[in-house]
């Protein structure tokens, strides 16, 4: 993947968390407890199928930029 902000090829890697990826709207003010969050996505992109700790994510050196891509549908808390 080429970074949209340089154009210099990105590198492959993960970004992992044991209790899953995931975007929420707001803070959570407790980690463990980010299930509550209204409006969550949680990311999924098929490096970790299974327990969902993981996701591909891009990285470019110079810009300090993450990409990730997700195919997962939003949750209904
Ligand atoms: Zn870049």
């Amino acid at each position: 993947m080429k970074c949209p902000y340089c154009q210099k090829e990105m590198r492959l890697g993960y970004i992992q968390c044991r209790d899953g990826i995931n975007w929420t709207p707001k803070k959570q003010l407790i980690a463990a407890f980010s299930y509550l969050g209204r409006g969550k996505i949680s990311l999924q992109n098929g490096a970790s199928i299974i327990t969902k700790s993981a996701v591909y994510a891009y990285n470019c050196d110079d810009c300090k930029k993450i990409i990730i891509s997700y195919n997962d549908e939003e949750e209904c808390i």
